[in-house]
């Protein structure tokens, strides 16, 4: 998994996931709470449900240092996804380790982590936004397996595209994603209006927001429109994307989001009490997804860690507090003005998607 590497100047560095096992192994989790497991490798097959078969051919033939002639049609040799030596063994362990959480689940557990996972974008026949492999629908097959229905439940920065194509026809499967608005954030998708098709209708729910959206305007949204659908559906099993961009520091997105109400609504998830697949997702400040992920794997662990960074861990000098102390705060016309946008969100999706579930709008 360390070799899916883009390259020195690209934002997504497989560093973070190094440094998240060392602080968790810094609090003593590892071999503890955690059991870490080798996920084997997932058939070819399995992949077939979520890819099609000319652009795993594709990702081969690029693995073993052949050319290929067009790979912009398969969305690879861009900035975003440059081609890299392992493209596809690399891609294969992400999707194999989010199938082996989801097998985890079948055999009994309640949760599983593969924290590599959440690769959110990649499509039925290209890569997109970082994204080769979509190993969060690779978890979801595997788990309707056994659940007649899952939830996938999305709370990184950018919207979850390409999961939600690949179930939009799907009624045993509910997409629900909140993101920072297309209008402002790649990939340009995720409104409220989109809500599923066909077998799937009122099967997606999107919400979305508007840059300097703080803690309280996000956690309530979250509550008021999110919660109630995905605990609606009554899913068997829970794939949760845990993407870390959603924080006030990180480089890419333009939320202003603190530790907090994204903690909150893991915790909330988890007070649904189905078993859960909790998987990564983005992230580009190295400290703060090093940190959120330690905290969420101790919530949903039920864990209390001192928030004192152990000083034997090496990021402890860039990161000697676990949590945020407080909240992030914006200018009052900036913060009014994303209230009224989420406000404008919550309502359409409500509008849409609740009398359906017999909730009361
Ligand atoms: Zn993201």
């Amino acid at each position: 998994m360390l070799g899916y590497n883009m390259g020195p100047s690209h934002p997504l560095k497989p560093r973070r996931l190094e440094m998240t096992r060392e602080l968790l192994n810094s609090y003593g989790l590892m071999n503890t709470v955690l059991e870490p497991l080798e996920p084997p490798d997932m058939k070819q097959e399995e992949l077939l449900l979520t890819h099609s078969p000319a652009y795993l051919q594709a990702l081969q033939q690029l693995e073993t240092g052949q050319g290929i002639a067009h790979p912009l049609k398969f969305g690879l040799g861009t900035s975003d996804n440059p081609l890299f030596e392992g493209i596809y063994s690399t891609s294969h362990a992400y999707a194999s380790g989010s199938a082996a959480a989801a097998q985890c689940l079948l055999e009994g557990a309640q949760l599983a982590f593969n924290i590599a996972g959440g690769l959110h974008h990649a499509h039925y026949g290209r890569a997109a936004g970082f994204c080769i492999l979509n190993d969060c629908a690779v978890a979801i097959r595997r788990l309707r397996r056994r659940f007649e229905k899952v939830a996938y439940i999305d709370i990184d920065v950018h919207h979850g595209d390409g999961v939600q194509e690949l179930f939009y026809n799907d009624p045993h499967v509910f997409t629900l994603s909140l993101h920072e608005s297309g209008k402002t954030l790649f990939p340009g998708t995720g409104f409220p209006q989109e809500t599923g098709e066909g077998a799937g209708m009122f099967c997606s729910a999107n919400l979305c927001f508007a840059p300097s959206t703080t803690d309280r305007i996000w956690l309530n949204a979250w509550r008021e429109a999110a919660l109630p659908l995905v605990a609606a559906f009554e899913p068997d099993a829970i794939v949760l994307q845990m993407g870390t961009d959603t924080h006030a520091l990180d480089p890419l997105g333009h939320l202003m989001l603190s530790t907090r109400p994204w903690l909150q609504a893991i915790a909330d998830v988890q007070q649904l009490g189905k078993p859960l697949v909790a998987i990564g997702g983005g992230g580009y400040n190295l400290c703060t997804v090093t940190r959120m992920w330690t905290l969420a794997v101790a919530q949903l662990t039920g864990v209390e860690l001192p928030n004192d960074v152990p000083v034997q861990c090496s990021i402890s000098s860039e990161t000697p507090r676990l949590r945020d102390a407080a909240s992030f705060t914006v200018e009052t016309a900036r913060e009014e003005s994303a209230e009224r946008f989420a406000q404008d969100c919550v309502k359409t999706l409500k509008e849409r998607l609740f009398p359906h579930y017999g909730l009361a709008l």
